[in-house]
């Protein structure tokens, strides 16, 4: 498990610098590429009119490699049914060596029937990153708990920089009796390169909160020194995998597709 988390930082920092490149020669490309059409404008002179080809000929290229850098960088996503049961029955599976023996892990599912469309192979790395961060954040040992059910999410309970989406939700928790954390660290927790620890990376969450939003999702942190740390995580549901699925909806809805 913790090769598996080691390789996904490894993607985690590659992404970000893929990223980060990509935007960057994105800007230095489109204002080449102008001057190249400025350059053909020039219909007396042939050899300008070449030279503006030229120019414009590479920075498209240039434009497009920029794009499939960019794709990568999002990862290119396979979605696929997730079932929460097998999720979680998975991931317990997974962390079966990495808990130590102080560490007491408990999963309680709600409901193990419940499905939506996701990535299986990214949730189960954000919640390997949240579990063995409370695992190292508890070397005497302690609880770590994980959870699931469904809620039900209110436009007010969104942040501002967030997109306000109403409805039904899988909420995922990862609960540890550990130290908890200071305002200090929160503040900065979700920041690239942000670290407590001697070899930390400071991607993990950054790679967590990714792959919730990826999923349409939403992360909350809720810690205090001394009091240990709850991460809860939110992925939508469709409407007609949530609890108040009705048969009429169904068939309408079919009926439409
Ligand atoms: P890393 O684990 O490489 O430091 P993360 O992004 O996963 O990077 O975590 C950033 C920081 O957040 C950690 O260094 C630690 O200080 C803090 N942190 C994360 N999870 C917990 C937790 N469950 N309990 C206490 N501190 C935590």
């Amino acid at each position: 498990a913790e090769a598996d988390l080691i390789r996904a930082q490894r993607f985690e920092s590659l992404a970000m610098l893929a990223g980060g490149l990509s935007h960057d020669l994105r800007n230095l490309l489109q204002p080449l590429l102008l001057a190249g059409d400025s350059l053909r404008d020039y219909q007396g002179d042939p050899r300008l009119m070449r030279l503006g080809n030229l120019v414009r000929d590479c920075g498209k290229r240039g434009l497009e490699m920029v794009h499939s850098m960019l794709s990568f960088a999002r990862g290119a996503r396979r979605a696929e049914r997730v079932r929460v049961g097998t999720l979680m029955s998975a991931f317990g599976l997974l962390m079966q060596g990495s808990v130590p023996r102080s560490v007491v892990m408990d999963l309680a599912i709600d409901d193990p029937e419940l499905a939506f469309e996701g990535n299986h192979t990214e949730l189960q790395q954000c919640l390997l990153n949240l579990c063995l961060n409370a695992i190292q954040a508890m070397p005497d040992g302690g609880n770590l708990r994980i959870e699931t059910s469904q809620q039900r999410l209110a436009e007010d309970f969104f942040l501002a920089e967030e997109e306000p989406c109403a409805g039904h939700y899988l909420r995922i928790s990862v609960i540890d009796s550990g130290p908890g954390m200071d305002q200090a660290v929160l503040e900065h927790l979700f920041e690239p390169f942000f670290t407590t620890k001697e070899a930390g990376t400071g991607l993990g969450l950054v790679s967590c909160k990714r792959i919730v939003a990826s999923h349409g999702g939403v992360m909350r942190v809720d810690s205090k020194p001394g009091d240990g740390t709850r991460f809860d995580l939110y992925i939508p549901l469709d409407e007609l995998e949530a609890d108040a699925a009705a048969p009429d909806d169904m068939q309408s809805l079919e009926g439409a597709a």
